[in-house]
């Protein structure tokens, strides 16, 4: 069948997903591998962490499970996945930038506030390009625009977006493979994850990466508000942070989940205090939901002994953010969460 292959040092067939020939142990990716290890290396020594890690992912689907190489990659993937954090990746000057001189130059060291915004724009852009995204956003907006309308309906699809995109940014810092955000009409949007995770860290971080973008969103819109007086963008603002809210529900796969998963017990148990504080301070029915799961996951057993000092005020911070967004009076506009 096609996908078989000769084993170029002892010249046997091997199936299509055999890794190492069983009669002279010859890795089969052998080139690939070395390809992958420069590739890592180049990237490491320009502190392109995320560039490192994710051809050193690619080179562990390559491996036999077992081997010493495959442990001696997991053990770098770990190593370089904890400098991802540390110590932030520098980012070059874009080329339309440095294409300024002297001026682009200027805008970029400053760090003014119109570059972070396109170049986080671009980006952000970037999802749209693929068409199963595309398609499945028109959908989805096409159910919502039935029950709210077009104007809503348009903000809260980019909402949900931004929040995807939010995740794919930190997956992509990590150099973990995903798909392309997808939308299920009427229910919500995801990003499949295409590798497994290192570590507690990393799935803490892609998990809240997604609500944090939101609040970004959120905010654009709760300003947009102040600056027009439309209700409709503090009803779009609102409903954003209670989609968020919801996806911070401390619970299985949601980003709740994902951001307690590198909390210890005692940080879990502060962390529903705050919870339980946002509820008498908003009276917030969704609350409760994120009071029962932080209290459910206080009486399991932790993934980890080592507090994540900065988890936590990622979680706490995001969640109280959303909370004092549900403030927004919004008269007259119907929309969900409201
Ligand atoms: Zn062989
Ligand atoms: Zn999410």
């Amino acid at each position: 069948m096609s996908g078989e292959r000769i084993c170029a040092g002892c010249a046997a067939v091997l199936s299509a997903r055999t890794l190492a020939c069983p009669s002279c142990a010859r890795l089969v990716h052998q080139t690939e591998l070395e390809e992958l290890a420069r590739r890592a290396g180049e990237a490491e020594a320009r502190q392109d962490f995320g560039a490192a890690l994710e051809a050193w992912r690619r080179a562990l689907e390559l491996l036999p499970p077992s081997t010493r190489q495959r442990a001696a990659i997991q053990a770098k993937v770990v190593e370089l996945s904890g400098r991802v954090e540390s110590k932030p990746a520098k980012k070059p000057v874009p080329k339309w930038l440095a294409s300024m001189g002297v001026v682009g130059a200027l805008v970029w060291k400053s760090k003014f506030v119109l570059a972070f915004v396109l170049t986080k724009g671009k980006f952000v852009l970037l999802g749209l390009t693929k068409w199963k995204t595309a398609l499945s956003m028109l959908l989805s907006l096409g159910v919502y625009w039935n029950l709210w309308g077009w104007p809503f309906a348009l903000g809260f699809v980019l909402s949900m977006y931004v929040h995807e995109m939010g995740h794919v940014a930190a997956l992509r810092r990590y150099g973990i493979r995903a798909s392309a955000p997808m939308f299920i009409p009427g229910f919500g949007a995801f990003v499949r994850l295409e590798q497994h995770l290192a570590t507690v860290i990393e799935d803490a971080r892609v998990g809240i990466a997604g609500p944090w973008w939101g609040l970004g969103a959120a905010l654009v819109a709760y300003g947009l508000f102040l600056a027009t007086g439309a209700p409709i963008y503090a009803g779009i603002a609102r409903a954003g942070a209670w989609l968020n809210l919801f996806n911070l529900v401390p619970i299985w796969q949601l980003d709740g989940g994902r951001a307690f998963a590198s909390l210890t017990r005692k940080q879990r148990t502060l962390a529903a205090a705050g919870i339980g504080l946002a509820w008498l301070a908003t009276g917030e029915t969704l609350f409760v939901l994120l009071l029962g799961g932080a209290v459910y996951q206080c009486f399991r057993a932790a993934q980890t002994a080592e507090p994540d000092r900065r988890g936590l005020a990622y979680y706490l911070g995001v969640m109280g953010a959303h909370g004092a967004l549900l403030f927004v009076q919004v008269p007259g506009v119907n929309a969900p969460g409201l």
